[in-house]
């Protein structure tokens, strides 16, 4: 074992300690009140998207407090069960860019793998919580399909690990993919879209960071938080982790009514974003997915914040305000 690998095992978090942490989340919404000193009685009911959060975000929220910003993210609400016109449930236009079974190749040169329906939190603005999960996602027969599809397209230089969240999946199975893909010669990146590092940190396992330092790619990962208060010791542990394997680290966030959209909150999440070693990159208007419509921020302010933010920051503080709209060949700067 180098050095490197010494110092890695050293900080890194138990093999299985993160599954423990999965087990003993938080289910439903009345308890999740409780145990934030509010009244379970306001619980509303969580539909068709059941509640989840572990304890690891649990704790960076203030108790008695019904308008945190975290626990805004993963409260249900009365009015999710509200048709609004313009709110559906492909927002983005998944369906028509299916390519293979969990294979959706929306913009040139890279492809998406929908890798799991899993992830580590259930937040409620999410724009894929009603996407059809059980028939659509990669890792089924192997990878067999994603994998074909990619070596039959010379023109795809990254693919784009996604979800839910790829870092649910157990290290072996991404492994199983990575060694098929690594016979792929025209592949030159990799990216990988998770939440992971900010909702369990303990995810980031030295079984992990092995995987990522012998891909022979670069790598991107992009996490995301859309709150300050989203970082803590535990995050910025688990973004120096992946940093040491050479990923490159980017934050995207979504811009969200009640959550973020003042121009301080987003200054202070840039900010620790950055701090944590996480490089902001993108600023999503939201998706208008069926029952978030409460998150819908007005994007004149949004753009007035912008504005704020380029006077306030250095410029690689801040983020490509964006807006993902179906059939467009990419995302739409905004400002
Ligand atoms: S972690 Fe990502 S994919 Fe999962 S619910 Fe949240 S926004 Fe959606």
């Amino acid at each position: 074992m180098n050095h490197d690998s010494l110092a890695r095992t050293a900080l890194a978090p138990k093999q299985s300690r993160w599954r423990d942490q999965l087990r003993q989340a938080v289910r439903d919404p009345a308890t999740l009140l409780e145990r934030l000193d509010l009244d379970p009685v306001q619980a509303a009911p969580a539909g068709r998207f059941p509640v989840l959060v572990p304890e690891a975000l649990l704790a960076r929220m203030q108790p008695g407090d019904p308008d945190d910003p975290l626990l805004r993210q993963v409260l249900p609400h009365a009015s999710e069960s509200e048709a609004v016109p313009g709110y559906t449930d492909d927002p983005v236009g998944d369906r028509a860019s299916s390519a293979a079974r969990g294979v959706l190749h929306k913009y040139r040169r890279r492809v998406l793998l929908v890798t799991t329906g899993a992830c580590a939190v259930h937040c409620r603005y999410c724009f894929r919580q009603a996407f059809p999960y059980a028939s659509e996602h990669a890792a089924s027969a192997s990878w067999q399909a994603a994998v074909d599809y990619v070596a039959g397209d010379s023109s795809i230089e990254e693919v784009i690990l996604s979800g839910g969240d790829p870092l649910m999946l157990p290290t072996a199975r991404l492994r199983a993919l990575t060694d098929r893909l690594a016979g792929v010669e025209h592949i030159r990146r990799l990216r990988i879209h998770t939440r992971m590092p900010v909702i369990l940190p303990d995810r980031i396992t030295t079984d992990l960071c092995d995987w990522l330092s012998q891909l022979p790619w670069p790598v991107v990962t992009v996490v995301h938080a859309n709150h300050a208060n989203e970082f803590d010791a535990g995050v910025g542990d688990a973004i120096a982790r992946l940093r040491r394997t050479g990923a490159h680290v980017l934050n995207q966030a979504v811009l969200l009514a009640g959550i973020n959209d003042r121009a301080d909150a987003l200054i202070a999440l840039m900010q620790r974003s950055f701090q944590a070693g996480a490089l902001p990159y993108y600023l999503h208007l939201l998706d208008p997915v069926r029952g978030a419509q409460r998150f819908e921020a007005d994007e004149r302010r949004a753009k007035d914040m912008m504005l704020k933010l380029r006077r306030e920051l250095s410029g690689y503080l801040v983020p490509r305000l964006v807006r993902e709209v179906a059939g467009e060949p990419y995302k739409l700067p905004v400002l």
